[in-house]
């Protein structure tokens, strides 16, 4: 049996490392046991994000849990896969649900996959919408810019939304001083490059978040782990202080506590 000191220690340094991982892919994973293996390593806040509607709706369910949180929206690439009538189910799905979900996400604009005009059109036209929408529920946004994210920013400052979490960020260092200025937050995933590097200089610590896209990127939710350290490395911070102002940032952005009522369950307990 342990003595209540070293539960204490043991404790105190588990705060120490209190982690958040702001955007990842629950629904993908077979089963949840390695996500549990995470919450259990200290990541209590994940933000699991729908894609299309069979996503959002395993996204809606997989977020019946203290340390789960749903953002569910139409992600570019599923945007020309879309049927009849498919958005306004979706549209319908997020309103049903403002209450329980953190952020429309994960939405946006993807000129690696949409090289034709056309193509882009349509993208602008879902991404103006689900905009429309999130200022009308009052509800933070989620958003993915491959290769577009002037059209991205420019979008979005005309639709009047402000609570802006700017996911993978790959823009330039200017656009990143524009985010910052617009009081955007910003996720790092966990691979190091020396263009990341500087766009983490270019951003308040209180506007970074650290993310693994996973099971896509990084393999678990630990792996924000890895976007954690590269954080604290390029802002010269220590590793635990940025872990806990990483954390911290991700639960007021995504206000994970009004969030955590008592309806949800704890299918997984930590
Ligand atoms: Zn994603």
């Amino acid at each position: 049996m342990p003595t209540r000191q070293v539960m204490q220690e043991r404790e105190s340094s588990l705060n120490k490392r209190e982690l958040a991982d702001a955007h990842c892919h629950l629904d993908i994973f077979e089963d949840l046991t390695q996500v549990k293996e995470s919450i259990e390593n200290g990541v209590l806040t994940i933000i699991t994000d729908g894609v299309d509607t069979k996503s959002n709706l395993k996204t809606l369910q997989i977020s019946d849990n203290v340390n789960i949180f749903a953002a569910i929206g139409i992600d570019p690439e599923h945007v020309p896969l879309l049927q009849d009538n498919e958005l306004e189910f979706n549209i319908g799905l997020i309103k049903q649900n403002n209450q329980k979900i953190v952020a429309i996400g994960e939405i946006g604009l993807d000129y690696l996959l949409a090289k034709t005009n056309k193509e882009r059109v349509v993208q602008k036209k879902v991404f103006a919408d689900m905009l429309e929408l999130a200022k009308e529920l009052d509800l933070p946004i989620s958003v993915h810019a491959r290769e577009a994210m002037g059209d991205v920013l420019v979008m979005i400052k005309e639709s009047g939304v402000t609570k802006v979490h700017l996911h993978f960020f790959s823009g330039t260092e200017k656009q990143a001083d524009e985010a910052a200025k617009l009081g955007y937050m910003i996720s790092i995933p966990p691979l190091p490059s020396s263009s990341r590097r500087k766009v983490i200089k270019h951003v308040p610590i209180q506007q970074l978040m650290a993310e693994t896209d996973c099971p896509i990127v990084g393999k678990v939710p630990y792996d924000a782990e890895k976007s954690a350290r590269l954080i604290a490395e390029a802002k010269g911070l220590s590793f635990e202080e940025t872990c806990k102002q990483l954390s911290e940032n991700t639960k007021r952005f995504f206000n994970t506590n009004g969030k955590a009522n008592k309806s949800r369950s704890q299918l997984i307990r930590y």
